[in-house]
Protein backbone atom coordinates (compact mmCIF):
# COMPACT_ATOMS: atom_id res chain seq x y z
CA UNK A 1 0.00 0.00 0.00
CA UNK A 2 2.62 2.45 1.23
CA UNK A 3 4.29 1.51 -2.55
CA UNK A 4 1.80 2.74 -4.14
CA UNK A 5 1.26 5.86 -2.47
CA UNK A 6 4.97 6.43 -3.33
CA UNK A 7 4.83 6.21 -6.73
CA UNK A 8 1.62 8.37 -6.91
CA UNK A 9 3.68 11.08 -4.97
CA UNK A 10 6.53 11.58 -7.61
CA UNK A 11 3.90 11.62 -10.09
CA UNK A 12 2.53 14.23 -8.21
CA UNK A 13 6.14 15.70 -7.93
CA UNK A 14 6.19 15.09 -11.58
CA UNK A 15 3.05 17.13 -12.78
CA UNK A 16 3.19 19.73 -9.89
CA UNK A 17 7.07 20.41 -9.30
CA UNK A 18 6.11 20.62 -5.56
CA UNK A 19 5.23 18.28 -2.54
CA UNK A 20 5.04 19.19 1.22
CA UNK A 21 7.68 18.76 3.88
CA UNK A 22 5.85 15.66 4.92
CA UNK A 23 5.72 13.93 1.12
CA UNK A 24 9.24 14.49 0.77
CA UNK A 25 10.03 13.23 4.44
CA UNK A 26 7.82 9.96 3.70
CA UNK A 27 9.99 9.23 0.09
CA UNK A 28 13.21 9.80 1.64
CA UNK A 29 12.37 7.32 4.54
CA UNK A 30 11.20 4.71 2.72
CA UNK A 31 12.11 4.71 -1.04
CA UNK A 32 13.44 1.29 -2.32
CA UNK A 33 15.66 0.39 -5.69
CA UNK A 34 12.60 0.37 -7.55
CA UNK A 35 10.73 3.39 -6.52
CA UNK A 36 14.47 4.80 -6.75
CA UNK A 37 14.60 3.60 -10.58
CA UNK A 38 10.48 4.83 -11.46
CA UNK A 39 11.75 8.70 -10.29
CA UNK A 40 15.35 8.43 -12.40
CA UNK A 41 13.26 7.69 -15.42
CA UNK A 42 10.49 10.51 -15.11
CA UNK A 43 13.68 12.41 -14.12
CA UNK A 44 15.82 11.47 -17.68
CA UNK A 45 12.63 12.31 -19.59
CA UNK A 46 12.78 15.99 -17.86
CA UNK A 47 16.19 16.60 -18.06
CA UNK A 48 15.80 14.91 -22.18
CA UNK A 49 13.40 18.11 -22.63
CA UNK A 50 15.21 20.85 -21.93
CA UNK A 51 18.79 19.10 -22.72
CA UNK A 52 18.22 15.68 -25.37
CA UNK A 53 21.04 14.10 -24.94
CA UNK A 54 23.74 16.32 -23.99
CA UNK A 55 25.79 16.72 -21.02
CA UNK A 56 27.47 19.85 -20.10
CA UNK A 57 31.21 20.42 -18.99
CA UNK A 58 32.74 22.45 -16.94
CA UNK A 59 36.95 23.09 -16.32
CA UNK A 60 37.28 23.20 -12.73
CA UNK A 61 39.71 25.39 -11.79
CA UNK A 62 40.84 24.72 -7.93
CA UNK A 63 42.39 28.26 -7.42
CA UNK A 64 43.49 28.18 -3.88
CA UNK A 65 43.46 25.97 -0.85
CA UNK A 66 43.87 28.93 1.79
CA UNK A 67 40.46 29.02 3.90
CA UNK A 68 39.72 31.70 6.76
CA UNK A 69 36.88 28.64 7.46
CA UNK A 70 36.88 25.56 9.53
CA UNK A 71 34.07 23.97 8.85
CA UNK A 72 34.35 20.14 10.43
CA UNK A 73 33.67 18.10 7.17
CA UNK A 74 36.20 19.80 5.06
CA UNK A 75 39.85 19.01 3.90
CA UNK A 76 40.96 22.29 3.68
CA UNK A 77 39.37 23.77 6.42
CA UNK A 78 42.17 26.16 8.13
CA UNK A 79 42.33 23.56 11.33
CA UNK A 80 44.12 21.37 9.11
CA UNK A 81 47.76 21.67 9.94
CA UNK A 82 48.71 18.77 7.65
CA UNK A 83 46.95 20.04 4.54
CA UNK A 84 49.86 21.87 2.11
CA UNK A 85 48.75 25.06 1.03
CA UNK A 86 48.78 26.33 -2.29
CA UNK A 87 47.34 29.04 -4.38
CA UNK A 88 47.66 29.98 -8.41
CA UNK A 89 48.77 32.70 -9.91
CA UNK A 90 47.00 34.86 -12.31
CA UNK A 91 49.21 33.43 -15.08
CA UNK A 92 48.96 29.85 -13.84
CA UNK A 93 45.37 30.43 -14.12
CA UNK A 94 44.67 31.44 -17.51
CA UNK A 95 47.44 28.76 -18.37
CA UNK A 96 44.17 26.77 -16.91
CA UNK A 97 42.06 28.08 -19.01
CA UNK A 98 44.46 28.34 -21.88
CA UNK A 99 44.02 24.50 -21.70
CA UNK A 100 40.58 24.01 -20.79
CA UNK A 101 39.72 26.27 -24.19
CA UNK A 102 42.03 24.08 -26.11
CA UNK A 103 40.06 20.81 -25.25
CA UNK A 104 36.56 22.75 -25.72
CA UNK A 105 35.47 23.71 -22.24
CA UNK A 106 33.14 26.75 -22.45
CA UNK A 107 32.80 27.49 -18.96
CA UNK A 108 35.22 27.67 -16.25
CA UNK A 109 35.00 27.42 -12.79
CA UNK A 110 37.00 28.90 -10.11
CA UNK A 111 36.73 27.31 -6.87
CA UNK A 112 38.55 27.64 -4.10
CA UNK A 113 38.67 28.47 -0.17
CA UNK A 114 37.88 31.84 1.54
CA UNK A 115 41.81 33.39 0.92
CA UNK A 116 41.58 37.04 1.85
CA UNK A 117 44.61 37.25 -0.22
CA UNK A 118 42.62 37.34 -3.53
CA UNK A 119 41.14 40.65 -3.00
CA UNK A 120 38.50 42.34 -4.84
CA UNK A 121 41.15 44.35 -6.72
CA UNK A 122 42.79 40.93 -7.88
CA UNK A 123 38.93 38.90 -8.15
CA UNK A 124 38.16 41.86 -10.66
CA UNK A 125 41.20 42.20 -12.64
CA UNK A 126 41.10 38.03 -13.14
CA UNK A 127 37.67 38.00 -13.82
CA UNK A 128 38.10 40.77 -16.50
CA UNK A 129 41.08 39.22 -18.41
CA UNK A 130 39.33 35.77 -18.64
CA UNK A 131 36.32 36.87 -19.66
CA UNK A 132 38.01 39.47 -22.43
CA UNK A 133 40.46 36.56 -23.36
CA UNK A 134 37.64 33.88 -23.81
CA UNK A 135 34.36 36.01 -24.21
CA UNK A 136 32.90 33.28 -25.96
CA UNK A 137 32.91 31.47 -22.38
CA UNK A 138 31.20 31.70 -19.24
CA UNK A 139 32.80 32.06 -15.73
CA UNK A 140 31.44 30.18 -12.75
CA UNK A 141 32.98 31.50 -9.28
CA UNK A 142 32.68 29.29 -6.20
CA UNK A 143 34.44 31.24 -3.50
CA UNK A 144 32.39 31.38 -0.61
CA UNK A 145 30.70 34.03 1.41
CA UNK A 146 31.18 37.76 0.40
CA UNK A 147 29.66 40.86 1.30
CA UNK A 148 26.76 41.88 -1.53
CA UNK A 149 28.99 44.38 -3.26
CA UNK A 150 31.87 42.37 -3.75
CA UNK A 151 29.49 39.87 -5.48
CA UNK A 152 28.50 42.96 -7.05
CA UNK A 153 32.00 43.95 -8.47
CA UNK A 154 32.32 40.29 -9.64
CA UNK A 155 29.16 40.63 -11.24
CA UNK A 156 30.05 43.93 -12.85
CA UNK A 157 33.40 42.72 -13.76
CA UNK A 158 32.06 39.44 -15.76
CA UNK A 159 31.17 36.72 -13.68
CA UNK A 160 28.04 34.52 -15.15
CA UNK A 161 27.38 32.63 -12.12
CA UNK A 162 27.97 31.53 -8.45
CA UNK A 163 28.28 28.20 -6.56
CA UNK A 164 27.57 28.37 -2.92
CA UNK A 165 25.93 25.65 -1.85
CA UNK A 166 23.87 26.23 1.33
CA UNK A 167 24.89 23.46 3.06
CA UNK A 168 21.87 22.80 5.56
CA UNK A 169 18.66 24.37 5.56
CA UNK A 170 17.96 23.54 8.93
CA UNK A 171 19.79 25.66 11.32
CA UNK A 172 20.28 23.10 14.13
CA UNK A 173 22.18 20.85 11.36
CA UNK A 174 24.02 23.71 10.40
CA UNK A 175 25.11 24.37 13.55
CA UNK A 176 26.64 20.58 14.05
CA UNK A 177 29.03 21.11 10.73
CA UNK A 178 30.23 24.41 11.37
CA UNK A 179 31.67 26.34 14.15
CA UNK A 180 29.71 29.03 15.53
CA UNK A 181 31.08 31.72 14.08
CA UNK A 182 29.44 31.10 11.05
CA UNK A 183 25.80 31.03 10.08
CA UNK A 184 23.09 29.05 7.88
CA UNK A 185 21.41 32.61 7.69
CA UNK A 186 23.76 34.41 6.41
CA UNK A 187 24.77 32.11 4.18
CA UNK A 188 21.20 31.86 2.33
CA UNK A 189 21.56 35.92 2.62
CA UNK A 190 24.17 35.26 0.41
CA UNK A 191 22.49 33.17 -1.94
CA UNK A 192 19.65 35.89 -2.04
CA UNK A 193 21.83 38.45 -2.58
CA UNK A 194 23.36 36.55 -5.53
CA UNK A 195 20.39 35.78 -7.36
CA UNK A 196 19.63 39.75 -7.22
CA UNK A 197 22.38 40.78 -9.12
CA UNK A 198 21.61 38.58 -11.45
CA UNK A 199 24.27 35.27 -11.11
CA UNK A 200 23.06 32.45 -12.30
CA UNK A 201 23.40 30.79 -8.48
CA UNK A 202 23.47 26.99 -7.42
CA UNK A 203 22.57 26.15 -4.07
CA UNK A 204 23.30 22.39 -2.36
CA UNK A 205 24.80 20.45 -0.34
CA UNK A 206 26.00 16.82 0.97
CA UNK A 207 24.13 13.66 1.33
CA UNK A 208 24.43 11.40 4.50
CA UNK A 209 26.44 14.46 5.86
CA UNK A 210 26.93 13.44 9.82
CA UNK A 211 23.64 14.16 12.04
CA UNK A 212 21.65 14.51 8.42
CA UNK A 213 17.96 13.33 8.88
CA UNK A 214 15.57 12.85 6.08
CA UNK A 215 13.82 15.59 7.61
CA UNK A 216 16.87 17.88 7.10
CA UNK A 217 17.29 16.54 3.49
CA UNK A 218 13.28 17.44 2.74
CA UNK A 219 14.03 21.23 4.00
CA UNK A 220 16.90 21.39 1.74
CA UNK A 221 14.14 20.54 -1.03
CA UNK A 222 11.98 23.25 0.17
CA UNK A 223 14.94 25.62 0.66
CA UNK A 224 15.67 25.15 -3.29
CA UNK A 225 12.11 25.44 -4.17
CA UNK A 226 11.78 29.07 -2.75
CA UNK A 227 15.13 30.32 -3.83
CA UNK A 228 14.48 28.96 -6.90
CA UNK A 229 18.73 28.44 -8.15
CA UNK A 230 19.82 27.68 -11.89
CA UNK A 231 22.15 25.26 -10.36
CA UNK A 232 21.90 22.37 -7.75
CA UNK A 233 25.18 20.96 -6.30
CA UNK A 234 24.60 18.26 -4.28
CA UNK A 235 27.05 14.71 -3.60
CA UNK A 236 27.50 12.40 -0.63
CA UNK A 237 29.39 13.34 2.15
CA UNK A 238 32.80 11.62 2.27
CA UNK A 239 35.11 11.82 5.14
CA UNK A 240 38.35 13.39 5.20
CA UNK A 241 41.38 11.91 8.03
CA UNK A 242 42.03 15.20 9.14
CA UNK A 243 38.79 16.62 10.46
CA UNK A 244 36.71 15.93 13.52
CA UNK A 245 34.29 13.14 11.08
CA UNK A 246 36.93 11.25 10.18
CA UNK A 247 35.05 8.18 11.40
CA UNK A 248 31.44 9.08 9.84
CA UNK A 249 30.27 6.88 6.95
CA UNK A 250 30.11 8.23 3.66
CA UNK A 251 26.70 9.16 1.93
CA UNK A 252 25.55 6.72 0.29
CA UNK A 253 25.28 6.03 -3.65
CA UNK A 254 21.43 5.48 -3.31
CA UNK A 255 20.18 8.38 -1.41
CA UNK A 256 22.34 10.92 -3.50
CA UNK A 257 20.98 9.31 -6.80
CA UNK A 258 17.60 9.33 -5.62
CA UNK A 259 17.62 13.07 -4.80
CA UNK A 260 19.25 14.04 -7.81
CA UNK A 261 15.80 12.50 -9.70
CA UNK A 262 13.76 15.18 -7.19
CA UNK A 263 15.98 17.63 -7.61
CA UNK A 264 15.34 17.48 -11.43
CA UNK A 265 11.36 16.67 -10.86
CA UNK A 266 11.02 19.61 -8.66
CA UNK A 267 13.17 22.45 -10.90
CA UNK A 268 13.25 20.96 -14.21
CA UNK A 269 15.37 23.29 -16.03
CA UNK A 270 17.85 23.14 -13.13
CA UNK A 271 21.73 22.62 -14.21
CA UNK A 272 22.60 19.62 -12.05
CA UNK A 273 26.16 17.90 -11.84
CA UNK A 274 26.93 14.51 -11.40
CA UNK A 275 29.96 15.66 -8.76
CA UNK A 276 33.08 14.46 -8.70
CA UNK A 277 31.84 12.76 -5.05
CA UNK A 278 29.86 10.80 -6.35
CA UNK A 279 32.42 9.34 -8.73
CA UNK A 280 34.31 9.00 -5.83
CA UNK A 281 32.06 6.41 -3.73
CA UNK A 282 31.33 4.19 -6.41
CA UNK A 283 33.30 3.92 -9.83
CA UNK A 284 30.33 4.58 -12.28
CA UNK A 285 28.61 6.91 -10.05
CA UNK A 286 29.04 9.62 -12.23
CA UNK A 287 27.28 8.18 -15.02
CA UNK A 288 24.46 6.78 -12.80
CA UNK A 289 23.86 10.29 -11.63
CA UNK A 290 23.53 11.52 -15.37
CA UNK A 291 20.79 8.66 -15.55
CA UNK A 292 19.38 9.62 -12.62
CA UNK A 293 18.53 13.23 -13.84
CA UNK A 294 21.82 15.09 -13.73
CA UNK A 295 23.15 16.76 -16.98
CA UNK A 296 26.78 18.68 -16.02
CA UNK A 297 30.15 16.96 -15.14
CA UNK A 298 32.91 19.56 -13.90
CA UNK A 299 36.00 17.65 -14.53
CA UNK A 300 39.44 19.19 -12.98
CA UNK A 301 41.61 21.67 -14.76
CA UNK A 302 43.66 22.11 -11.91
CA UNK A 303 47.22 22.11 -12.79
CA UNK A 304 48.60 18.21 -11.93
CA UNK A 305 50.74 19.56 -8.75
CA UNK A 306 48.55 21.20 -7.17
CA UNK A 307 45.36 18.75 -7.50
CA UNK A 308 46.19 16.30 -4.25
CA UNK A 309 46.35 19.10 -2.33
CA UNK A 310 42.42 20.51 -2.94
CA UNK A 311 41.74 17.57 -0.85
CA UNK A 312 38.05 18.20 0.40
CA UNK A 313 37.79 14.46 1.10
CA UNK A 314 39.35 11.22 1.15
CA UNK A 315 40.51 9.25 -2.17
CA UNK A 316 39.53 12.01 -4.52
CA UNK A 317 39.30 10.59 -8.09
CA UNK A 318 41.42 12.19 -10.85
CA UNK A 319 43.93 13.51 -9.36
CA UNK A 320 46.35 12.32 -11.04
CA UNK A 321 45.27 12.63 -14.58
CA UNK A 322 45.82 15.76 -16.92
CA UNK A 323 42.80 17.73 -17.87
CA UNK A 324 43.06 16.19 -21.25
CA UNK A 325 42.95 12.60 -19.75
CA UNK A 326 40.06 13.41 -17.84
CA UNK A 327 38.48 14.91 -20.72
CA UNK A 328 38.40 11.97 -23.02
CA UNK A 329 37.81 9.71 -19.90
CA UNK A 330 34.74 11.50 -19.18
CA UNK A 331 33.76 11.88 -22.77
CA UNK A 332 33.66 7.90 -23.37
CA UNK A 333 32.18 7.37 -19.99
CA UNK A 334 29.18 9.75 -21.67
CA UNK A 335 29.25 7.94 -24.98
CA UNK A 336 28.81 4.30 -22.55
CA UNK A 337 25.47 5.25 -21.77
CA UNK A 338 24.29 7.42 -24.99
CA UNK A 339 25.03 10.74 -23.95
CA UNK A 340 27.34 12.94 -25.46
CA UNK A 341 29.25 15.81 -24.08
CA UNK A 342 29.02 19.07 -25.83
CA UNK A 343 31.33 21.86 -26.23
CA UNK A 344 28.68 25.30 -25.41
CA UNK A 345 28.49 27.86 -22.44
CA UNK A 346 25.39 25.35 -20.92
CA UNK A 347 23.28 28.16 -19.68
CA UNK A 348 20.35 27.66 -17.88
CA UNK A 349 17.68 26.39 -19.94
CA UNK A 350 19.55 24.73 -22.40
CA UNK A 351 17.90 27.87 -25.00
CA UNK A 352 14.05 26.25 -24.41
CA UNK A 353 11.90 29.10 -22.85
N1 LIG B 1 34.82 27.71 -0.18
C1 LIG B 1 33.81 27.53 -1.19
C2 LIG B 1 33.96 26.21 -1.91
C3 LIG B 1 33.71 25.06 -1.00
S1 LIG B 1 34.24 23.48 -1.57
C4 LIG B 1 32.46 27.71 -0.57
O1 LIG B 1 32.38 28.01 0.61
O2 LIG B 1 31.47 27.58 -1.26
C5 LIG B 1 32.80 22.94 -2.40
C6 LIG B 1 31.87 22.01 -1.65
O3 LIG B 1 32.51 20.79 -1.31
C7 LIG B 1 31.35 22.50 -0.33
O4 LIG B 1 30.31 23.41 -0.50
C8 LIG B 1 30.92 21.20 0.37
O5 LIG B 1 29.52 20.97 0.24
C9 LIG B 1 31.72 20.12 -0.37
N2 LIG B 1 32.56 19.35 0.57
C10 LIG B 1 33.43 19.82 1.48
N3 LIG B 1 33.91 18.81 2.24
C11 LIG B 1 33.33 17.68 1.79
C12 LIG B 1 33.40 16.30 2.19
N4 LIG B 1 34.15 15.91 3.21
N5 LIG B 1 32.65 15.42 1.49
C13 LIG B 1 31.89 15.80 0.46
N6 LIG B 1 31.77 17.08 0.06
C14 LIG B 1 32.48 18.01 0.72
Amino acid sequence: MIKETNYELIEKLEHTQSLTKEEFVTLLSTFDDDLRKFAAKKAVAVAKKYYGNKVYVRGLIEFTNYCKNDCYYCGIRCGNQNAQRYRLSREEIMECCASGYELGFRTFVLQGGEDLAYTDEIMVDLIQTIKRKYPDCALTLSMGEKAKETYQKYYDAGADRYLLRHEAADDELYGKLHPAVMSGKVRRQCLRNLKEIGFQTGCGGMVGAPYQTEEHLAADLLFAKELQPEMVGIGPFIPHHDTCFKDETAGTLELTLFLLSLYRLMLPKVLLPATTALGTINPTGREQGILSGANVTMPNLSPGQVRKKYLLYDNKICTGDEAAECRNCLNNRMKSIGYEIVTDRGDYGGGIK
